[in-house]
C-alpha cells in the first residue's frame, strides 16, 4: 500500500472538517517493516489507531486549519477523528466475514426498492470495503454499535476516525472518489434507512456464543436481544409437547387459513420457548410436521424459514412474562397510620405547607408531623435507589416458564426426535 505523506494526509483531515470538528487520535507507527502498533505504546491495544489522545477530546475538537496544523507538527504519527452528531452523522459499514455491512445496506436498497443517494464517503484503511457514509445531521439518530448487521451508527457523542488516518492494517482513510466534502454534498439519511434503524432501536446484540452456525447465510446474523440463557433443545421440545397449541402445529396441523399462517403461530411459539434464541428456533422449526420445501426457498433476507421466525421475534416482544418479584432489601409493606396517612395527602398535595400548620389541621403534634414525612421521603428514597442498583447490575430476570417448571414437565424427546428425519 502506498505510503501517504504528511501534507497527503494533512489535507484530507483539513477537508474533513466540513463533518465536524476535530481532534487526534493515537496513530499507527511501523516498530519494523510491517510491523504496525499502536501509538499509545500498548503492544496489544484492542483500538490501535482509532482512540483519542485526550479525555477532553471533545471539548478539544476543532475546526480551525491553524490548529490542526499545529498537531500534526507536534504528533506527527496521529490519526484524527471527527466529533459526529454536530456538522454530519455516519454510518459505519463494516466488512466482516460474520457481518457484512454492505450486504445488510443492499438488502435494505433491494427491500425497499431505493437506492442510498450519493454521499460523502470515507473507505477505511482496512482495504475491503468498510467505509464511513456521511448524512446530514439528524437529531432523532443516536449513537450505536451492531445496529444492524456491520452497521454502526455514529451521532451525537461518538466520533469517526478522519480520512488521512492510517489503519492498523497499513493502508489509509481516504475519501472514496469524488466523493470528499467540495466534491460530493452531503445526502440526508433516506427514509427506509431511517426507519430500519429506529426498528432495531430496543434491540441488543446476539451474544457471541450465540450468533447463528456458519451454516446460516452470513447476512441473517441479526442481532436478537438474549433474552436468558438457551434452553436444551430436548428441554423445550418436551415444554412445547405440553402446550396444547404448540404441540398442534409442532405435529404438523393446520388451523389458519393458510399454511403460511400456520408457519408463523408455530414460529411465535417458539420464539417464546427457546426464548428468541434463533439458531434454536431454526433448529426446531426445520424439523416440525409443518416442514415443506418452501421452507429453503429465496427470500431477500435469506430463507422463508428464517424470515418467518425473523418476523416471529419481531412480533413477539412481550412474550415473556415477567415473574412477579420483590426487590431484595426493599421493606415489606409497612402500611402507614391513619394520622400518618392523613399527614402525607396534606404535604403531597401542599408541599409547601409547613408543618406546624398541618400539625394546627389535623390536631397533632408538629413532632409526629415531621417524623411522619421524613420516614416516608426517606423510605422512597431507599426504594428510588434500590431501582437503580437494579437496573444497572441486571441481575437475571426469571422468565415464566422458569427452569424449574420446564423440568418438571420435562419428557423423554430423544425418542421424539429420532421418529422424525432431521432436516
Ligand atoms: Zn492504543
Amino acid at each position: 500500500m502506498a505510503l501517504l505523506s504528511n501534507e497527503e494526509r494533512e489535507s484530507q483531515v483539513l477537508l474533513s472538517r466540513e463533518l465536524g470538528p476535530i481532534f487526534p487520535l493515537y496513530g499507527v507507527i511501523e516498530l519494523a517493516p510491517g510491523r504496525l502498533v499502536c501509538e499509545c505504546g500498548k503492544l496489544d491495544c484492542r483500538n490501535a489507531g482509532k482512540h483519542p489522545r485526550w479525555r477532553n477530546f471533545q471539548k478539544r475538537a476543532s475546526v480551525d486549519p491553524n490548529r490542526i496544523r499545529d498537531w500534526f507538527d507536534e504528533f506527527p504519527h496521529a490519526n484524527y477523528g471527527v466529533l459526529t452528531g454536530i456538522a454530519a452523522i455516519a454510518i459505519d459499514v463494516d466488512v466482516r466475514p460474520d457481518s457484512n455491512g454492505l450486504l445488510t445496506l443492499d438488502y435494505l436498497q433491494i427491500d425497499h426498492g431505493r437506492r442510498i443517494s450519493y454521499t460523502v464517503d470515507v473507505l477505511t484503511g482496512r482495504g475491503n470495503g468498510s467505509r464511513h457514509l456521511y448524512f446530514s445531521p439528524d437529531a432523532t439518530v443516536r449513537t450505536r454499535a451492531k445496529v444492524l448487521p456491520g452497521l454502526d451508527v455514529r451521532a451525537a457523542g461518538g466520533y469517526c476516525v478522519a480520512a488521512g488516518s492510517r489503519h492498523f492494517y497499513g493502508g489509509y482513510y481516504h475519501f472514496a472518489e469524488e466523493q470528499a466534502p467540495g466534491e460530493q454534498n452531503m445526502a440526508a439519511l433516506p427514509d427506509f434507512l431511517l426507519s430500519a434503524l429506529a426498528e432495531t432501536a430496543a434491540k441488543s446484540v446476539l451474544a457471541a456464543s450465540e450468533t447463528l452456525s456458519s451454516a446460516l447465510p452470513a447476512a441473517l446474523d441479526i442481532p436478537v436481544p438474549p433474552i436468558a440463557a438457551p434452553l436444551p433443545d430436548r428441554v423445550v421440545l418436551g415444554a412445547m409437547l405440553h402446550d396444547p397449541v404448540a404441540r398442534f402445529y409442532w405435529d404438523g396441523g393446520r388451523r389458519n387459513p393458510t399454511p403460511s399462517e400456520d408457519d408463523f403461530a408455530l414460529a411465535a411459539k417458539l420464539a417464546f420457548y427457546c426464548r428468541h434464541n434463533l439458531p434454536q428456533m431454526y433448529r426446531l422449526f426445520m424439523r416440525s410436521g409443518l416442514w415443506r420445501p418452501k421452507f429453503v426457498e429465496c427470500r431477500p433476507v435469506g430463507t422463508y424459514a428464517l424470515w418467518t421466525l425473523r418476523r416471529a421475534i419481531d412480533h413477539t416482544p412481550q412474550t415473556w412474562i415477567r415473574k412477579e418479584r420483590r426487590i431484595p432489601g426493599a421493606k415489606r409493606g409497612r402500611r402507614p397510620s391513619p394520622e400518618s396517612k392523613a399527614i402525607l395527602e396534606l404535604h403531597r398535595s401542599q408541599p409547601a405547607l409547613p408543618n406546624v400548620a398541618i400539625a394546627l389541621q389535623l390536631g397533632l403534634t408538629v413532632k409526629r408531623v415531621r417524623n411522619a414525612i421524613s420516614y416516608h421521603k426517606r423510605a422512597r428514597a431507599e426504594n428510588a435507589a434500590l431501582l437503580h442498583n437494579l437496573a444497572i447490575t441486571r441481575e437475571p430476570v426469571e422468565y415464566y416458564p422458569t427452569q424449574k417448571k420446564i423440568d418438571s414437565i420435562l419428557v423423554e424427546t430423544d425418542s421424539i426426535q429420532d421418529e422424525r428425519k432431521v432436516g
